[in-house]
């Protein structure tokens, strides 16, 4: 009987010994998780945190969002607020801030079947038909530790461990996360504390993405970080300093709809579209981005640069199956609007930017050989009956040098960042940059009776520019 029971001991230790390279992998993982659940609070502390409220203070270095193309970066600074609850999946955000030529005042309540997108300098509110918890709250969770703690808690089982590397001369071990949404994240360990002092993710297009963890100090039992930076490509990006951390508090009040803002129409998901804006003028996209594609006699003419190009290209195919794009069009250098390079690059197009542009423009082509034309003050792209005319509006407070695209016979303008409109309801007033590209188009003198844009479908007209620039102006005297 006893050596049955020996026998049968090491049969079970044998299968130990060929434990497989992935599950070491959790196993080792969970050694990980275990200590660092500890270090963060404790198992109890972890799983009784259910809301969280912190309010902060951000600087954004607007790497590749700046006025000029390389660094030093243009800074915003904003004021940011979440309330989060994990059990009700309840999650509330509230952003205000100027940069870029911009000015916001935007917030987000997701509660079930009572969401809601908040627009405080528009001074209106609409319902969300799609609320996304996790789409949502996501960036929240992803630059708080304690929050990660819970996630690891609940997926302890996806996690693999990676490997040690050294930070700052202390040994860490790096273990992964995947939640709900979004690319895995790799996290980083002290050896010696167990705390979370780094993470890092991939997110093509735009690269790598590090975050530092600073500064942790205990609040009900937790502890909390009270400094946070994010650097994209190794560059500084984000820097937010935590003013006020509440665990565990009533959220009601962030769940009302201020009395103050206008109740508007419901904001949904916004597909994959094709409008023909005037004969052979197609505005596609969607998701909030789009480009324009005016067909000329033998070829087309593409604006916008944004990521959207090669879905718009491929259902522009669809009403213009036999015309190549000659030109491809990028109104700027931002880091959103050069993706489309590559496409228009497979296309075999001539790709229309600035000279100062041309470094940033040639990597998102991902060819050195990508045909590239430049602009100074304008180009006429015509085909001799139909004309489409290019301006740079620059500078402006969003960039030194912006291309719009004018169809004088049409009447029909493109802008990109300059004229944000939502997809339905109020046009929000006007902000600086929306000021610069009025006054440009009065300067220019340009006969139009449609504003398209890079991050809309709506088709605007001259009365809703000036509309936006009436609640501006409104807005600056107080007299609203
Ligand atoms: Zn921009």
């Amino acid at each position: 009987m006893l050596i049955a029971i020996t026998t049968a001991g090491l049969l079970v230790s044998g299968h130990l010994f060929a434990e497989s390279l992935p599950l070491q992998s959790v196993n080792k993982a969970g050694a990980v998780i275990d200590a660092a659940i500890e270090a963060h609070g404790g198992n109890d502390a972890i799983t009784n945190l259910d809301t969280l409220v912190q309010t902060a203070d951000i600087v954004n270095y607007a790497t590749g969002q700046s006025r000029k193309p390389g660094p030093p970066y243009d800074q915003a600074a904003l004021a940011n607020q979440n309330a989060i609850g994990m059990q009700d999946e309840i999650f509330v955000t509230r952003n205000t801030g100027e940069g870029g030529g911009f000015v916001f005042d935007q917030g987000v309540i997701i509660n079930g079947e009572n969401s809601w997108q908040l627009d405080y300098r528009s001074g209106t509110a609409g319902p969300l038909l799609e609320p996304d918890f996790n789409t949502q709250s996501g960036p929240f969770i992803r630059v708080t530790p304690a929050l990660l703690m819970k996630q690891l808690q609940a997926r302890r089982n996806t996690s693999n461990w990676l490997g040690e590397a050294a930070i700052d001369g202390r040994p860490h071990d790096v273990i992964t996360l995947v939640m709900e949404t979004g690319p895995a994240l790799g996290l980083y360990f002290d050896r010696e504390s167990h705390m979370l002092t780094r993470m890092e993710r991939v997110l093509p297009p735009f690269g790598q993405i590090e975050y530092e963890f600073l500064d942790y100090a205990m609040v009900d039992g937790i502890p909390f970080n009270r400094q946070f930076k994010l650097f994209v490509n190794g560059e500084e990006n984000l820097v937010i300093n935590i003013q006020s951390t509440v665990v565990n508090g009533p959220l009601d009040a962030y769940l009302k709809v201020p009395e103050s803002l206008e109740k508007v129409a419901a904001i949904g998901p916004d597909p994959l579209s094709t409008q023909e804006i005037d004969e052979g003028v197609f505005l596609i996209g969607g998701n909030g981005t789009y480009a324009l594609f005016v067909e000329m006699d033998d070829h087309v003419v593409a604006i916008g640069g944004t990521q959207t190009v090669p879905a718009s290209i491929a259902e522009m195919r669809k009403v213009i199956a036999d015309k190549p794009i000659r030109y491809g069009v990028l109104t700027h250098h931002h880091s959103d609007h050069v993706p489309g390079a590559a496409a228009y690059a497979a296309e075999g197009a001539t790709i229309i930017t600035f000279q100062e542009n041309a470094t940033v423009v040639r990597e998102a082509a991902g060819s050195d050989d990508a045909k590239l034309e430049f602009v100074e003050d304008s180009m006429t792209l015509t085909d001799g009956s139909r004309s489409v005319v290019l301006y740079n509006i620059g500078p402006t407070p969003h960039a030194e040098n912006i291309l719009i695209a004018y169809l004088p016979d049409q009447g029909i303008i493109f802008e990109a960042d300059h004229f944000p409109q939502p997809l339905n309801g109020v046009i929000p007033p006007a902000v600086p940059a929306t000021v610069a590209f009025a006054a440009a188009l009065d300067k220019l003198d340009l006969q139009y009776t449609k504003i398209v844009g890079a991050h809309s479908p709506r088709v605007a007209s001259p009365a809703d520019l000036k509309t936006a620039l009436f609640r501006e102006s409104a807005a600056a005297t107080g007299s609203l």
